[in-house]
């Protein structure tokens, strides 16, 4: 019960801030089924959008410039 209300509290946090696809730029809307992973590099958040993950758009870290497929 307790992870569930954690999980509503994050859900509504979201919308305020929504992360960018290091790719094309474009804002990420919650539904989207985004992926976020850690920079290898710098661990800075790095999120790309379905469009560009299933396309195989290399990524550049905004943190740190690393780049990768
Ligand atoms: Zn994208
Ligand atoms: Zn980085």
């Amino acid at each position: 019960m307790a992870a569930l209300a954690q999980q509503r509290r994050i859900s509504i946090q979201t919308p305020a801030k929504l992360p960018v696809c290091v790719s094309c730029h474009r804002p990420i809307m919650p539904w989207e089924k985004a992926v976020v992973f850690p920079c290898p590099k710098c661990g800075h958040p790095i999120w790309r959008c379905a469009k560009c993950r299933k396309m195989g758009v290399p990524y550049k870290c905004p943190n740190c410039g690393f780049e990768g497929p």
